[in-house]
């Protein structure tokens, strides 16, 4: 009778678990699990903070009693693995009365997870002070709400927990400010549209202090005193620290169990660790990323679920599952937003140095005559040469999951725009389009691959040289006057032919509308004109406003800025 042991009792342990009683009934099953609580709702900590989800007891998915009478599973919480003997398969195990006892094993699963990043900051352990990352992370955070009744917090961190403890902290009538070292929140997409999420979120009431960091914190009665690497400071009464994690793989490391380059717990393609009889999943690896082939972290449910599920069988029945990889599908609600990403954004692939193309579109989530329609901002890349799609990001009010899902099977299976293309969506008008957003992408791409239209990006649009250039706005005199980019032209697409004379045939010229699509239609006018030079703007004027605006940490009726007599230090109170 094999006997495995697994060391952590969550997302990849207690799958794990389930799954080896379900492959092996006469197997001993150990499941040990340093806090109080197994299987429980990592993913709904926030909501329950915010009281959007009501009861506490909704958080856990089992008990250790109801989990070891359903699965024959010896769980044994409040007990930590304190050391990993390979040589002699063995663990030591600390009682919570801090008794010691040793357990042998056939098998060793280790699912340790992820710590959070805590900088070692003046003032970081003060009262009020708060990562998030388990139950007791959260009756913490509770009881501190309870009891001081905060009604200002910020959030250091603009990551997807980050943004869902800004929206719960809100949701609590909070007043919330977040602060963030990069230029953008959400770190998996790209600029052009955090900077939707960040008007968004400016328009809610969130203060936003991007590319700041935390300096020191100094409590003061119930005052918390927040110092930014840029001199400001700011008051508060709760801090939540989510400036990201790092993988638990401290025991692995002491047993000599070989880490990769990032620090995670190296494993082969069956999740095996260096040891033959001790494998590992969840946050605690690192695999290489299926597109760079570069070692990765990815800190989410769904591989830690799905890891654990393959593994049970390697463990179980020798090497039978290889893991494909996880490229990274993640979604999080930020406010009325959905935001989702999958595979490489483009800074990803610029880092990487792989050579890419890009399309943003605004299209509906459903038929435009259907009540209740809004715009999904959907943005791919691809690679220019073979369409083979890299990634994929999408924000919108509805319709972002399916279309952010859709796409990531795509990638997964090293599919190109071309499958894009055919993707078969099922269609009612309170569904979707004719044309869904995904094949619109995968049109818009193959213009531009087959050279019909030649993309323009508003990074290039901000930079140009009018003395080269000549910007055209083909959206009508009335967009034009609400705002347009400075040194256009307006000529409204319509127009356009009977105005071939005033454009100018010895520059480039660069086309824009609200979206991209009068811009195409215009393109192919200019062109079919003999204009060779013609450049069509991704993601029209929408894009191109929100992405090169000045961001203003602060949202109406909040933090105001004084200066500060003496040191002459802008201060955000
Ligand atoms: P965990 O589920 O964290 O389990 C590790 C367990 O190991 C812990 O309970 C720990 O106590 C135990 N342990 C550690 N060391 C020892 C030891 N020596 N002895 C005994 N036990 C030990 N992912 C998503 O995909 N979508 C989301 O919306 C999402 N939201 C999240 C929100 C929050 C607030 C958090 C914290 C995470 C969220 N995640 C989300 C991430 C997701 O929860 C993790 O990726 C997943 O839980 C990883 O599973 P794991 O088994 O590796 O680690």
């Amino acid at each position: 009778m094999a006997k495995h042991i697994i060391i952590g009792g969550v997302a990849g342990g207690a799958t794990a678990a389930a799954r080896l009683r379900r492959i092996d009934e006469q197997a001993e099953i150990i499941m040990i699990e340093k806090g109080a609580y197994m299987s429980y709702a990592n993913c709904g900590l926030p909501y329950y903070i915010g009281g959007v989800i009501k009861k506490r007891d909704r958080l856990f998915v089992q008990n250790a009693e109801s989990f070891g009478l359903r699965f024959n599973v010896d769980v044994r919480t409040e007990q930590e693995v304190l050391s990993i003997d390979k040589e002699a398969k063995t663990v030591t195990i600390a009682r919570r009365d801090g008794s010691q006892y040793e357990e042998s094993y056939d098998k060793l699963l280790i699912s340790t997870g992820a710590l959070p990043i805590v900088p070692p900051l003046e003032g970081i352990d003060s009262e009020g002070v708060f990562t998030l990352r388990n139950v007791t992370d959260t009756d913490n955070i509770k009881a501190y709400l309870d009891t001081h009744k905060p009604k200002r917090a910020v959030v250091v961190g603009g990551g997807f927990i980050g943004l869902e403890m800004a929206e719960n902290l809100h949701h609590l009538g909070i007043e919330v400010s977040l602060v963030e070292l990069a230029d953008q929140v959400m770190a998996p997409i790209d600029y052009s549209l955090a900077s939707i999420i960040h008007e968004h979120m400016l328009q809610k009431g969130v203060a936003l202090h991007l590319g700041k960091g935390l300096a020191s914190i100094k409590r003061e009665g119930e005052t918390l005193n927040l110092s930014l690497n840029n001199g400001e400071t700011i008051e508060t009464e709760l801090v939540l620290l989510s400036i990201g994690v790092k993988p638990n793989s401290l025991l692995a490391e002491q047993a000599g169990l070989a880490l990769g380059e990032r620090k995670g717990i190296k494993i082969n393609e069956y999740m095996q660790t260096s040891d033959e009889d001790i494998f590992a999943v969840g946050d605690a690896v690192e695999y290489p990323h299926p597109i760079t082939g570069k070692p990765w972290h990815n800190y989410l449910a769904g591989p830690a679920n799905r890891q654990a599920r393959l593994v049970a069988d390697n463990m179980a029945f020798g090497l039978t599952n290889k893991y494909e990889g996880s490229i990274g599908t993640a979604i999080a609600k930020v406010f009325d937003y959905t935001v989702g990403s999958t595979g490489l954004a483009a800074k990803a692939l610029k880092r990487e140095g792989i050579d890419y193309k890009s399309v943003t579109i605004f299209p509906n989530n459903h038929a435009g005559y259907y009540p209740g329609a809004s715009a999904v901002t959907l943005k791919i890349t691809f690679d220019p040469k073979n369409g083979i799609v890299y990634g994929a990001q999408a924000l919108g009010f509805d319709g972002v999951d399916k279309r952010i899902d859709s796409i990531a099977q795509i990638i997964k299976h090293r599919g190109t725009i071309y499958d894009l293309m055919e993707t078969e969506q099922a269609y009612a008008p309170p569904f979707s389009s004719a044309k869904d957003p995904v094949a619109l992408a995968g049109y818009v791409a193959n213009n531009i691959i087959i050279g019909k239209m030649k993309p323009l990006y508003w990074r290039e649009m901000r930079d140009a040289d009018l003395s080269q250039v000549q910007i055209l706005d083909v959206r009508t005199q009335a967009e034009f006057e609400l705002g347009h980019i400075q040194g256009a032209v307006n000529i409204p697409v319509d127009e356009l032919r009977e105005r071939l004379s005033e454009v100018d045939k010895q520059k480039k010229v660069y086309i824009y509308c609200a979206v991209g699509l009068r811009g195409y239609l215009s393109s192919n006018i200019l062109r079919a004109n003999g204009f060779e030079e013609v450049y069509n703007l991704i993601g029209g004027y929408t894009l191109y406003r929100t992405a090169t605006k000045e961001i203003d940490a602060k949202p109406q009726a909040q933090a105001k800025v004084v200066q500060s007599e003496d040191s002459k230090k802008k201060t955000l109170i």
